[in-house]
């Protein structure tokens, strides 16, 4: 038996397993640094398959490792399970129907993305058990991936270093191998206090956080022309100081995400942003406070090992289809808007693209891109990325088409499209990670690889030293970034 039937035998057999974790997951759908439940499903699978678990790792509560085997090489298997808040939706249902108005769903797929990252440690396990075979497979639970960059804490606190790759994959609408690149971004928030006084009767004894707020804005908005490219700024009022107009506001909050392509140009850019804050501070003669909450640097790609991955993807046998899968996919299709589609078609080409309006299911594998896809938004991959070579892919868990972070991701979560496609990138993980173990010079090639496109660049995380995240028992505010 070949590599890829031998690893698609492997996780086939445990997926009705796999099926039961994810579903699970997707009910839980427990959001970040909340993944409690969700952490113990994913850690007891873990364990019953002879992982040891670390919990709590770099202070993160729902933050795990299952390691398997010993010795060189160690090969990373990167899962997150969290939701997003707001997103609540029934399974299997192609009309927008929350479960619980404002509760919280899997609308990014995690549910189906730790799933398919413990299926490929998993045959990793089973792979070098059955060969017995030397080599170290660990399985990294990594919270709050939507909001609060649990691998930027895992990667600021070494967690990598043993590490010599790193695999991971992520549900979307296409079969492809990740070639993209990612801006890094800092999340900070900006506290301003002022003085409080009645608007009409004292307005003069009053200082107005509000107003600072406002003002560090207005700095900002006027600083986008002066700033590279791809670089993006975008901010939300997250504590206007209170509803009365009639009350001189003494305290006032805005959260930034600042993105620009590499660490450096954010760093700069936080400190123009920084200035703008200062400068309303004094305009207004309030106070301000600025806190770094979170950070992802830029994704780095890795073609060595997304070539070998390519290479699988094409040998596995694809997700098959049947006519009921093709048509809920159909009544989600229908959902979307014109400019939806022709977002999608664009993706495709407009030749796919016109198949696909019949069969909105993608069962084939798009060409590994020659230069890399750029996102304006950010990942925490990207800080794994910076430390050891990393590849992820992406299969065709929903309907052609389907935007990320809605309800039509989360009504397609337990669908039995979504779970096939989910083991395929369990299977395509897992075949890499065996053709890493079996072929040093692929890890040093990637490892190389990795040095050059570094250019004499080296990790250091954007959050402080010093910066703890939330504990389960801390009110965690409702918001989602990435
Ligand atoms: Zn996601």
């Amino acid at each position: 038996m070949n590599l890829t039937d031998k690893i698609a035998h492997l996780i086939d057999e445990k997926s009705a397993l796999y099926k039961q974790v994810s579903d699970k997951i997707w009910e839980f759908a427990e959001i970040r640094f909340e993944e409690m439940n969700s952490a113990n499903l994913l850690c007891e699978t873990l364990t019953n398959e002879g992982f040891h678990v670390e919990r709590g790792v770099a202070n993160l509560e729902t933050g795990f490792i299952g390691t398997f085997g010993s010795g060189k090489p160690v090969i990373a298997m990167l899962g997150e399970f969290d939701a997003l808040a707001g997103l609540s939706q029934h399974a299997g249902s192609s009309e927008y129907e929350p479960i619980t108005p404002s509760g919280n769903g899997h609308g990014c797929g995690h549910n189906l993305l730790g799933v398919g990252a413990l299926a490929g440690a998993i045959a990793v396990k089973d792979y070098l058990q059955e060969n017995n075979l030397s080599g170290t497979v660990k399985y990294f639970g990594c919270p709050a991936e939507e909001s609060g960059y649990g691998k930027t804490f895992l990667a600021r606190d070494g967690y990598f270093k043993d590490v010599d790759i790193a695999l991971s994959w992520h549900p979307g609408t296409v079969n492809i191998v990740l070639h993209a690149r990612a801006n890094a971004v800092i999340n900070a928030t900006f506290k301003f206090k002022g003085r409080s006084s009645h608007a009409a009767a004292s307005p003069h004894l009053g200082r107005s956080a509000l107003d600072a707020v406002e003002l560090m804005n207005v700095g900002v908005n006027y600083l986008r022309e002066h700033i590279v490219d791809e670089a993006r700024i975008h901010y939300a009022i997250t504590n206007t100081g209170g509803i009365a107009p009639n009350v001189v506001q003494a305290e006032a909050e805005v959260t930034y995400l600042i993105r620009a392509p590499k660490p450096n140009q954010v760093k700069d850019l936080y400190n123009r942003v920084l200035n703008c804050a200062k400068g309303a501070a004094m305009m207004t003669e309030t106070t301000v406070e600025e806190q770094i909450i979170g950070s992802c640097h830029n994704l780095i790609p890795n073609k060595t090992l997304e070539e070998v991955m390519y290479q699988h993807m094409q040998d596995l046998s694809k997700v098959k289809l049947t006519e009921e899968d093709i048509h809920f996919a159909q009544t989600i299709y229908d959902t979307l808007s014109e400019e939806e589609k022709h977002v999608a078609a664009l993706q495709v080409g407009k030749e796919v693209a016109q198949q696909l309006v019949k069969k909105p299911i993608i069962d084939f594998i798009v060409p590994l891109p020659e230069v890399p896809f750029f996102m304006g938004g950010s990942t925490d991959v990207a800080d794994v990325s910076w430390n050891v070579p990393t590849a992820q892919c992406s299969t065709a868990t929903w309907a052609f088409g389907t935007p990320f972070h809605t309800w039509q991701v989360v009504a397609q979560g337990k669908s039995a499209y979504a779970h096939q496609a989910t083991l395929l990138a369990g299977k395509a993980i897992a075949c890499t990670a065996i053709s890493a173990l079996e072929n040093p010079t692929l890890i040093e090639k990637a490892k190389a690889e990795l040095k050059q496109r570094l250019d004499g660049e080296t990790y250091e995380a954007l959050i402080p030293k010093d910066l703890v995240p939330p504990k389960l028992t801390e009110a965690i505010p409702v918001k989602v970034y990435i």
